[in-house]
């Protein structure tokens, strides 16, 4: 497993403004999608290509296009949800998929509430989008799902990270044989620590209240 803090003025300037306690709902949600684009322009550099050629007006260019099947997006819900739109912006051409994880306030366990996942990820690229990389047990658990069903590579989206969560996820997706897909986290900064209620410190609170309100 991989690790890619993305310092960036242009991302360290928006996480400090989604930080701050003051940033209301609308303003939070945009600085999120702009936030994710950013995040997610390195987050798909690995991607797989074929070359192509083109006609251009006065010649042929060789390039490329991104190889098939499509890439995949998972937002982990509820607050996934608010990274999808700066995602798509870059990938428009990603199939979307959905996972549900509530985790109990107490043990901080999270189980599954929902799964709307291809069942064959062979050879695709895949893209989770998930806030707040806190405890480590939502990715690992999600990263788990996608890797089982063939992923070629898992690559998590995540505003801010925990030193806690990414040890977590370290020690489930060592990555020992060269056959494993690869897995990487990417993300705008690691945080000191959690707190005793599994918040990042010193974070930005629940990402989920503060992009859709409290319910
Ligand atoms: N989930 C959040 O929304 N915030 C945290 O700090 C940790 C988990």
């Amino acid at each position: 497993m991989r690790t890619l803090v993305i310092d960036h003025p242009l991302v360290t300037h928006k996480l400090t403004a989604l930080r701050d306690a003051a940033t209301d709902t609308a303003t939070f949600r945009s600085l999120t999608a702009e936030l994710v684009t950013l995040l997610a322009y390195e987050a798909t550099r690995e991607m797989r290509v074929q070359p192509v050629s083109v006609t251009t007006p006065v010649g042929i260019a060789r390039g490329v296009k991104l190889a098939r099947p499509a890439p995949l997006i998972v937002p982990v819900l509820r607050a996934g949800i608010g990274m999808l739109d700066g995602m798509t912006h870059l990938l428009p051409m990603a199939n979307v998929g959905f996972v549900g994880l509530r985790r109990d306030e107490e043990s901080l366990v999270a189980s599954t509430y929902a799964d709307r996942l291809p069942a064959d990820l062979t050879g695709r690229d895949t893209f989770v989008l998930d806030p707040m990389l806190a405890t480590g047990g939502t990715l690992t658990t999600v990263i788990g799902m996608l890797t089982h069903r063939g992923a070629a590579s898992v690559t998590a989206i995540c505003l801010l990270a925990a030193p806690e969560g990414l040890r977590h996820v370290e020690e489930a997706f060592a990555g020992d044989s060269t056959d494993d897909p690869s897995v990487r986290v990417v993300t705008a900064a690691v945080d000191e620590r959690l707190n005793d209620r599994g918040y990042i410190l010193p974070g930005l609170g629940d990402a989920g209240d503060r992009l859709f309100g409290q319910i």
